[in-house]
């Protein structure tokens, strides 16, 4: 089994398998700590590592690391599973925890503990740190180290059963505090934490750290590869050494490809935790954040997310990807299917001065280039609306507005010209007085008049009131995170608009459609409000989000 995608994972992989250097299928792992929605540098993750297991005929993971009991939940553990589903991957039998390994982990450590490479050292964390040297300094040996193999033990057991307080001593492993790699310097392996854990309740009073946990669940799960960002690379030699020094046979490669960043937007679990505890956003599924929830909130499908990872690719270069390529990859994956009908957002009235009678029915497509999606009714008649922006009194020819004594085709319906417009005291149009053309009906036109600009407009017999979210970066600096939150985020990043939608997208129950030239947008699911609520996915030429 091959994969026609080629970069430097896959690559390796395939010689892997040529070299027989894999006994059997390949396996990967995704594995989220429980703490955090997922967000889109999440899903390169899930892509990658299932993606590839899929491509080579394999399998994968979803393993929970839930090694630290205080920031874990249940509701993020449900969460995360629920978009890994909905990004179109299956894990099938192979949902796990670390926590299910706890006590092979344990017996791993004592393991540690009898050969004399770990021991229980009395230092603060605060000692720790403070005797761990520096990038260019060694570190100083703990006073603790010299401790004999009995007494770690027992102190190890003593540990284990609840009679020390939380963070009066830690197991460390025995490496050297010396070395030119900062995490060989004896890290931490197991800490004291009175805390109930989300899976195994009061089991457990002390929690090992990632840098223990994470290769020896790899190895007892038979991973072939194991996957992770470039942040790991220095955690590699630690990842080796746990290996060869516990009594496991199998040892998986660590291989790190760099973080997906996209600019205007964090990635970081902690500032978008503060984000949501703070209020700078409605939840964790904002329509404006990156998270998997906020982006399935704003209507993106999940196929344009993995055609977006596709495109990214796969590197160790690190990089910050424009959100421009996203939108790209979201019209790409809407453009085609979505119904097509109009709306106007922001609404100014028009009376069609010269119209008598019944309104006249019109017919339009539902998609210009795809038949299959139908026609539906319009009807035009005396009281019309289009969008305030689209009128300017005087314009140069250039705008393509509605001027006054100007033309305009109004999309599938006819031409009109304003003859006037009525303004409030501040001088702003609150109605235009148009005359219709009646033999420039849309495709019978014989006027012989050729209007520069086509608007999109509803009708009043044929509209309902709507509201509209339009969205912009919820940042307004390309690279967020590093300064002041509040000054860093967009004060206008969510904009609420009343305006009016076609009858037909609320009567046939369009959830996601392209209202003509405003762009894609998804109705809330959950909308309890009187009018329904439409989210802008995204507009329909970049530049304009
Ligand atoms: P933290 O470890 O601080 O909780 P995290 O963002 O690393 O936050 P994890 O739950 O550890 O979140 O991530 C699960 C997997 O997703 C890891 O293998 C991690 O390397 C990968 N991952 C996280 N962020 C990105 C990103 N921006 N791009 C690509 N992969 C990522
Ligand atoms: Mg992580």
């Amino acid at each position: 089994m091959s994969s026609a995608i080629s970069d430097f994972i896959r690559n390796r992989i395939r010689d892997d398998i040529e070299n027989d250097v894999v006994d059997g299928s390949i396996v990967t792992r995704f594995p989220p700590h429980p703490n955090g929605y997922l967000h889109i540098g999440h899903a390169k993750s899930i892509c990658l590592n299932f993606g590839v297991a899929k491509e080579f005929g394999g399998k994968t993971y979803l393993r929970f690391d839930d090694t630290n009991p205080l920031k874990e939940s249940t509701e993020f553990v449900a969460s995360i599973q629920e978009d890994v589903r909905w990004l179109g991957f299956d894990w099938e039998d192979r949902l796990t925890f670390a926590s299910d390994y706890f006590d092979q982990l344990y017996g791993f450590a004592e393991q540690l503990v009898e050969s004399g490479r770990a021991y229980v050292c009395d230092l603060s964390a605060d000692e720790i740190r403070a005797t761990r040297g520096t990038l260019t300094e060694p570190g100083s040996n703990s006073p603790y180290r010299e401790r004999s193999v009995a007494e770690n033990l027992d102190l190890f057991r003593h540990m284990r059963a609840g009679e020390f307080e939380e963070g009066s001593r830690v197991l460390r492993a025995k490496i050297d505090m010396a070395s030119p790699n900062l995490h060989l310097r004896d890290p931490v392996l197991y800490r004291i934490m009175h805390a109930k854990h989300h899976r195994t309740g009061n089991k457990w009073c002390i929690y090992p750290m990632y840098d223990f946990t994470h290769c020896i669940c790899d190895a007892l799960e038979g991973i072939t590869h194991s996957l992770c960002t470039l942040e790991f690379e220095d955690n590699r030699p630690l990842y080796d050494w746990v290996l060869e020094n516990v009594s496991i046979n199998f040892h998986p490669p660590q291989i790190e490809f760099s973080r997906l960043g996209l600019e205007f937007n964090v990635m970081s679990k902690r500032i978008l935790t503060t984000l949501v505890d703070d209020g700078h956003v409605d939840g964790w599924d904002d329509p404006r954040l990156p998270t998997i929830s906020g982006l399935r909130r704003r209507g993106v499908p999940p196929e344009a997310i993995r055609d977006f990872c596709a495109r990214v690719g796969v590197t160790k270069q690190v990089n910050l990807i424009e959100t421009s390529l996203l939108d790209f990859c979201v019209r790409n994956a809407l453009e085609d299917t979505s119904p097509r009908a109009m709306a106007v957002i922001d609404p100014l009235p028009v009376d069609v001065i010269n119209f008598e009678g019944d309104d006249i029915a019109l017919e339009a497509p539902n998609h210009s280039k795809n038949p299959d999606l139908g026609i539906r009714q319009l009807s035009f008649g005396k009281e019309l609306f289009i969008e305030r922006s689209d009128f300017l009194e005087s314009a140069s020819k250039k705008q393509r507005k509605l001027t006054l004594n100007g033309i305009a085709r109004l999309r599938y319906g006819f031409i009109v010209e304003c003859v006037d417009v009525v303004k409030d005291s501040e001088g702003n149009p609150t109605e235009l007085k148009v005359k219709y053309v009646p033999e420039s009906r849309s495709g019978q036109d014989t006027s012989g008049l050729k209007p520069r600009s086509t608007l999109h407009w509803v009708s009043g017999a044929n509209a309902v009131s709507a509201k509209f979210r339009l969205f912009e970066h919820l940042f307004n600096v390309r690279e967020p995170g590093q300064g002041d939150l509040g000054d860093e985020l967009n004060p206008t990043s969510k904009i609420e608009k009343d305006g009016l939608v076609e009858k037909v997208v609320i009567d046939e129950a369009w959830d996601r459609c392209q209202f003509e030239r405003n762009g894609y947008f998804v109705r809330e699911s959950d909308s309890t409000a009187a009018t329904p609520v439409f989210n802008r996915i995204v507009s329909l030429s970049s530049g304009v989000r």
